[in-house]
């Protein structure tokens, strides 16, 4: 006859939850076999155990258990997630203080990204520049090792070096890297005072960067091995600086290409101009021929952006913005009013055509 499972666990019929996972933390952690290598009783005790509270602490089994004295088809005892969960909180106080949070060890740093704002000028010259980056580095008072100097790595005690424990959930024989020690097989006595057993400590390091002229909005650099330093001796990872370029006051960048909107009168455009327009290093001149169209694009070659990696610059391009006066004055109107009875057609295909149109409706 199998032994009560209340029996096992100690506790009387009525226990509730927090009773029941305390009682059976207590035996699980008295009998478990890691603790007791070679002694076949104890691992019989912990099975037992395990049995028992994995009944116990599932509402329906306990209610079939109490009634029937047996649970139908024991051999599929759920072992599932809640029973890890509870093997989790087991060894979590086994190892109360032993360094929580996980980490990879002897790993590769991670890598870092850093957003590094210019203007469209940085841009257009190009950009050597500092930065200080926050990141990870080797401590050097432990060498990255996470011991203290003199303090030899011991034998973790409860993997013995192996690096994995095997926990027993009723009939079931789980390997899993071992918690306290994660998997080393071996702890360091006493963590470095300085990094508290880390490795690493946080620093703010400079580096000198240099930005390829013609570089564009959200591209990203890759500055190898100038990310966070690696764990215990693993290679450090890259820094990325991700470029930003400011919004500019006058141009837009398509490309190699800038876009400037350009506003012009009727006049300019009718009877052509050379106009003073922005270039990004300064002014250049810009011919308006005479008879021009609002909206259209005129362009002054090589005045754009530098090409990135490539020789040459791309184009500086206007957008001519006409501006009609909102007010005249008396000058203004009458000279417009004598160019309008003077034109009556001429020099406007498009007006007189749609006039054409028009009458052919009417007729
Ligand atoms: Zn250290
Ligand atoms: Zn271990």
């Amino acid at each position: 006859m199998p032994r009560d499972y209340y029996e096992i666990l100690g506790v009387p019929r009525t226990a509730g939850d927090a009773e029941l996972k305390k009682a059976y933390r207590q035996l699980a952690m008295q009998y478990h076999p890691d603790r007791n290598p070679g002694d076949k009783q104890a691992e019989d005790r912990f099975k037992e155990a395990s049995e028992a509270y994995a009944v116990l602490s599932d509402p329906d089994k306990r209610a079939q258990y109490d009634r029937f004295g047996t649970v139908a088809g024991l051999g599929g005892v759920d072992f599932g997630q809640g029973f890890g969960t509870l093997f989790e909180d087991i060894f979590e106080s086994f190892f109360a203080g032993g360094g929580r949070g996980r980490r990879s060890r002897a790993g590769r740093g991670e890598d870092l990204q850093y957003e590094l704002k210019i203007t469209l000028e940085d841009s257009a010259r190009g950009l050597e520049t500092k930065v200080q980056i926050p990141r990870l580095e080797v401590c050097e008072a432990c060498a990255g090792t996470g011991a203290e100097a003199g303090s030899q790595p011991v034998t973790c005690d409860v993997c013995h070096g192996r690096g994995e424990v095997r926990l027993s959930q009723g009939f079931l024989t789980v390997a899993r890297t071992c918690p306290k020690c994660r998997g080393e097989g071996e702890l360091n006595r006493k963590p470095c005072p300085q990094c508290r057993g880390e490795g690493r400590v946080r620093a703010e390091r400079v580096l000198q960067i240099k930005i390829p002229a013609g570089i564009e909005d959200g591209m990203q650099m890759r500055i190898s091995g100038e990310g966070s330093s690696g764990h215990q001796g693993g290679p450090a990872g890259d820094l990325y600086v991700l470029v930003r370029i400011a919004e500019h006051d006058l141009f837009a960048r398509k490309n190699a290409d800038l876009y400037c909107e350009l506003p012009v009168t009727f006049a300019q455009l009718a009877l052509g101009a050379e106009l003073d327009v922005p270039v990004l290093d300064g002014t250049a001149k810009l011919k308006v021929p005479a008879g021009s169209q609002p909206h259209q694009l005129l362009k002054i070659r090589g005045k754009g952006m530098p090409r990135l990696r490539e020789r040459g610059h791309g184009d500086s391009c206007y957008r001519l913005v006409l501006e009609v006066p909102q007010k005249l004055n008396a000058k203004q109107r009458e000279a417009l009013e004598a160019f309008d009875a003077a034109s009556k057609g001429h020099g406007t295909p498009l007006i007189s055509a749609f006039l054409e149109r028009m009458k052919k409706l009417l007729d």
